[in-house]
């Protein structure tokens, strides 16, 4: 590295953030020219880059550069004379590029709504629909007000609140009376939402008692409208921001209180690109404007379970359901030398024809997760596991190979069980669609509508599958998890989770978790006052002790033997990971490359755990070989610093050239 040059008077540097997957800052120099407007930090530019001309950000102002002053290159303009950014989002972005190890450049660039980019005006229209006639706040419990007291009392103050209540149990009207205080203490609210509930009626619900702008963002709105709610966010014209993930990064002119509504949902976690945690990303972002920030759902993730546990968030629990409903009754049916057709058994099937004859709508959960199906024995529930983990062996049906995942483990299929010699062991590999046909043959007149990543790809088509299923024309409705929050479906009475063994013997550690999850979010939505009258869960292992502390006890007992079982495995919340995939078309190159990740990570002062490299578990996908090593260490700290250590590296090494490849820090989806 060259040592630093002095400057010579007229020299001022200028590092700019440019959108390049290049994990750096580049070095201009302001030129002698007059500029239409002085560079300030965290305005934009325009600068020659090779051959183009790209837009970048100012991060910082120096006198002097690691490279010769010479050879650095003046910038073309100053787009403006502010940033647009403002200060404290600027930082968060920061950090969130450090952390989650993403180009700051593409991180600064994809934070501004693409209409800036292209140096568009906006006319920023304020009125509103004068039709509204606002609903009233309710009458709260004694819970709810106290949960309101504690939030509000912490208003300009850092502090993380889990509100922990059940389905119905009110959690809505605490945000909506948490925003009415924050408003009048003129803040603004910042409340996410997952993906998935971002409906219409959502919308309205807040709108009808809210008569105030409420910017609203998510990914399927024009750019025009994204920029305008983006405005209206930054010039605190929108006291209320309502938005999916991508919400997370809106700038704020009174920050006064962040919400997060079904904390647990996968979907505030971004799987592609910048693989960051909206969740997370907000607790910091609370952090730096020190507001409070309130956590809710009915499922804490096990991570936020453990946050409260430590005491870093406080716990405010609302006990008992707005309206009055009964708990459904939760079946645990033992499918054990019982025959199933294609994974149904005559007992479901009986309830299911029982409950259409009712005129009834029944509900088919299948999990998606566990692409990779189990082997396993139905007569005595063996199943093949890892001899060095405590893992299963999944079957890669391309070359019919059972491999761990955890290591490098490989066996082949056994002809019999190894326990009680019976050969009809059988590959647990069930997909909606063979559910989807089963259901067909058995009840030709049923309207069946199946509901996952093949049939929905937008939110257009989800809701109109859904619109069906409420005007009673669908019948038995099969989905993947998608499904399980927020809808309320008036005619359903019977759920079904076919198949809860993929997700208590998965290779995903968090397939427990998740299954849980769904378990408790199903049952719970008895009390929106519909007919759901039974919860059927298929399993080989009735006497499974996770699955019966969930029926017989409840979610939070649940949670904790999970606790126990992360504790004793070390995995997350008592490690933490970062996930390094790769993918080439050349069979050996991802290997090599994550070969090279390994000596570099060995290389470190700082040790971090290293798993693989291993073949991911679809091995090859759009011809493409991919495979991926796993960074694990109990130290946070220690796995951003070995990170930060060695990505140069990695990324300025000739076999970075041969692959496709990220970082992904605290991964979720790993399997
Ligand atoms: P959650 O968000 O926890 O699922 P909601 O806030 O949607 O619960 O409340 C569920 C139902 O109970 C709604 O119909 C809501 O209007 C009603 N509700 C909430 N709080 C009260 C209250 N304090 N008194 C009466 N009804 C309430
Ligand atoms: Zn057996
Ligand atoms: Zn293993």
């Amino acid at each position: 590295m060259n040592t630093s040059q002095l400057y010579t008077k007229q020299q001022i540097i200028l590092r700019v953030a440019i959108p390049s997957p290049l994990r750096r800052i580049f070095d201009y120099v302001l030129p002698e020219t007059d500029l239409e407007f002085a560079p300030s930090i965290g305005a934009r530019v325009l600068v020659p880059f090779g051959r183009q001309t790209l837009t970048g950000t100012i991060t910082a102002i120096a006198d002097n550069s690691t490279w010769p002053i010479k050879q650095l290159k003046p910038i073309v303009q100053v787009l403006e004379a502010e940033a647009l950014i403002p200060n404290k989002l600027r930082e968060l972005l920061l950090w969130a590029s450090n952390y989650y190890q993403y180009p700051l450049g593409l991180l600064l660039d994809s934070a501004m709504p693409a209409w800036f980019r292209k140096n568009k005006t906006l006319e920023l229209k304020t009125a509103l629909p004068s039709t509204i006639i606002p609903t009233t706040p309710l009458e709260l419990n004694l819970a709810q007000q106290q949960a309101i007291d504690q939030v509000t009392a912490n208003f300009g103050i850092f502090k993380p609140f889990l509100l922990d209540g059940i389905t119905g149990s009110g959690k809505t009207e605490v945000y909506m009376q948490l925003i009415a205080a924050a408003i009048a203490a003129n803040k603004q609210t910042l409340i996410l939402i997952p993906e998935i509930n971002l409906t219409p009626q959502t919308l309205a619900r807040f709108q009808q008692r809210f008569p105030v702008p409420i910017a609203v963002l998510h990914s399927q709105i024009t750019e025009k409208t994204r920029a305008t709610a983006w405005l209206q966010a930054k010039q605190g014209i929108a006291p209320i921001i309502l938005g999916t993930r991508l919400a997370t990064f809106t700038p704020m002119k009174n920050p006064g209180l962040f919400i997060i509504d079904e904390e647990h949902d996968l979907s505030f976690k971004q799987q592609d690109h910048f693989r960051y945690s909206a969740r997370d990303l907000l607790l910091k972002r609370a952090q730096l404007e020190q507001c409070p920030i309130v956590l809710g759902t009915a499922t804490p993730a096990l991570e936020t379970w453990h946050n409260v546990k430590q005491q870093r968030y406080q716990r405010l629990v609302l006990p008992v359901r707005a309206g009055v409903a009964q708990k459904p009754v939760i079946e645990i049916v033992d499918i054990r030398h019982k025959k199933l057709d294609h994974g149904l058994s005559h007992y479901l099937l009986a309830q299911i024809k029982e409950h259409l004859d009712n005129k009834n709508q029944v509900l088919l959960f299948l999990n998606r997760r566990g692409y990779a199906p189990v082997i396993m024995c139905f007569k005595c529930g063996w199943h093949q596991t890892c001899q060095r983990c405590d893992s299963n062996m999944i079957l890669h049906a391309h070359n019919q190979t059972l491999r761990c995942h955890h290591c490098e483990a490989q066996t082949a299929i056994p002809s019999a069980c190894p326990k009680c010699a019976d050969p009809g062991i059988t590959a647990v590999g069930l997909g909606t669609q063979r559910i989807e046909q089963a259901l067909a043959k058995h009840f030709p007149q049923a309207n069946i509508s199946r509901v996952d990543r093949d049939t929905v790809h937008n939110k257009k088509q989800l809701e109109s599958m859904l619109d069906a299923v409420h005007a009673g024309t669908t019948d038995i409705l099969i989905g993947t998890q998608m499904l399980a929050k927020g809808h309320h479906f008036p005619n359903l009475s019977l759920v079904a989770i076919v198949d809860i063994d993929s997700a208590l013997f998965s290779a995903d550690f968090r397939a427990t978790e998740r299954i849980g999850q769904l378990i408790t979010q199903v049952a719970g939505r008895a009390g929106r006052g519909n007919k759901l009258g039974k919860v059927i869960l298929q399993t080989t292992h009735p006497e499974n002790i996770l699955l019966n502390t969930l029926v017989h006890k409840n979610y939070h007992e649940f949670l904790e033997l999970l606790m126990q079982e992360r504790k004793a495995t070390k995995l997350p919340p008592y490690s933490y990971q970062a996930l390094i995939r790769a993918e080439a078309k050349n069979p050996a190159s991802a290997n090599d490359f994550l070969n090279m990740v390994k000596q570099q990570l060995a290389a470190c002062q700082l040790q971090v755990n290293c798993q693989g490299p291993i073949p991911a578990p679809m091995e090859k996908r759009q011809g493409f070989y991919r495979a991926q090593l796993l960074l694990q260490t109990d130290k946070r700290k220690i796995l951003q610093t070995v990170l930060n250590q060695t990505l140069p590296n990695i990324e300025a090494h000739k076999l970075a050239r041969s692959v496709r490849w990220s970082v992904d820090v605290d991964p979720l989806d790993m399997y």
